[in-house]
């Protein structure tokens, strides 16, 4: 049995928004972590978790980046740094090729049996039924820039620099000597350039942010990022970086990161999205929500699950498109 809403069902639900006033929207988010909460058990298909296949059915149409997180939690000294780093309880982890393997097998699965379709092309962004573009978080699990070209046959559409730790490729926030892109890197930027994957740089040391976007000939993004000025703490970029990736006319991903927002909830993303658009220009901002990351007991008030997507774009008013669905789509565009 199906646990996607039928026809009926959506019909019903697109009838009671539009009662609510809440016209058909759009909106693509630039981080999900789908295959690690179905690793870890959350029904994100049909559930009622922060995000879920059956939630995203109700709007019109929706792209999400779906992370490909190859890491598992474990328990050593890094989790007591990593929880000073966040200000919130972290675990460490070890990276695992498998859990690649099985991050893209989860999302092929989930494109065999119709649940969901998977955006390899431009042309896969539009149309009913949730689309999700494959995003690799972090280049821990790679061994040369090479891996991409097998990726990208895969579905993988676009890359991460870096996660908590410094790689081969490219130094993290975390960095204890931010050595930014090392020349493999340089090639790992060249190579996803040259197959249009889009480089993201969320996670990423600030020389790192800096080296890609100068690096880079196609537009840059930070997935899920929010921004220094607004809140000070370790993930969150500031003008400079800001800066670096408006001149490749990328986009920032505001993101839902209880400690990087000024406020634990709606306003506090809005403040982001705010300063970013009124500094750098509304065609920067983009959402990122990391939905299916944050820990449960800690979700943002009144941004608690996708569904309060529409609360956010009220408030957004007369941007609401643009920053949930241009800007991203520009970038998309750009590469695909
Ligand atoms: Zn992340």
């Amino acid at each position: 049995m199906s646990v996607l809403p039928s026809t009926k069902e959506l019909r019903e639900k697109r009838a009671y928004l539009s009662a609510m006033q809440f016209p058909p929207m759009r909106f693509v988010d630039l981080h999900q972590d789908f295959a690690f909460s179905s690793f870890a058990g959350r029904d994100v298909i049909g559930g009622n978790v922060q995000s879920s296949l059956k939630s995203l059915s109700s709007f019109q149409e929706v792209v999400v980046f779906g992370s490909l997180f190859p890491h598992v939690y474990t328990d050593d000294e890094r989790g007591e740094a990593l929880t000073a780093f966040y200000t919130t309880p972290n675990q460490a982890t070890f990276s695992s090729a498998d859990l690649l393997w099985a991050g893209i097998r989860f999302y092929l699965y989930l494109e065999r049996s119709g649940k969901a379709c998977l955006v390899r092309s431009l042309s896969d962004v539009n149309g009913d039924g949730v689309r999700i573009l494959l995003s690799l978080e972090g280049t821990d699990v790679l061994r040369d820039p090479l891996d991409l070209y097998p990726l990208w046959e895969l579905g993988v559409r676009a890359v991460g620099l870096t996660w908590n730790y410094d790689t081969k490729f490219a130094a993290s926030r975390r960095s204890k000597r931010d050595y930014g892109l090392t020349g493999e890197g340089e090639e790992l930027v060249k190579i996803a350039n040259g197959l249009g994957m889009i480089l993201d740089v969320a996670h990423s040391s600030k020389k790192t942010v800096i080296d890609v976007c100068s690096a880079s000939k196609r537009p840059v993004i930070a997935s899920h990022a929010n921004v220094s000025k607004v809140k000070e703490h370790g993930r969150n970029l500031d003008d400079e970086e800001l800066e670096a990736i408006v001149k490749t006319d990328g986009v920032v991903g505001i993101t839902a990161i209880p400690p990087t927002l000024p406020t634990n909830d709606l306003r506090g993303l809005l403040e982001n999205m705010n300063y970013v658009g009124e500094t750098f220009g509304w065609r920067h901002v983009a959402l990122g929500t990391d939905f299916l990351g944050i820990r449960e007991e800690n979700l943002p008030q009144g941004f608690e699950d996708v569904s309060k997507v529409v609360d956010l774009a009220r408030e957004l008013e007369g941007r609401a498109e643009q920053v949930l669905w241009e800007n991203p789509i520009r970038v998309i565009r750009a590469h695909l």
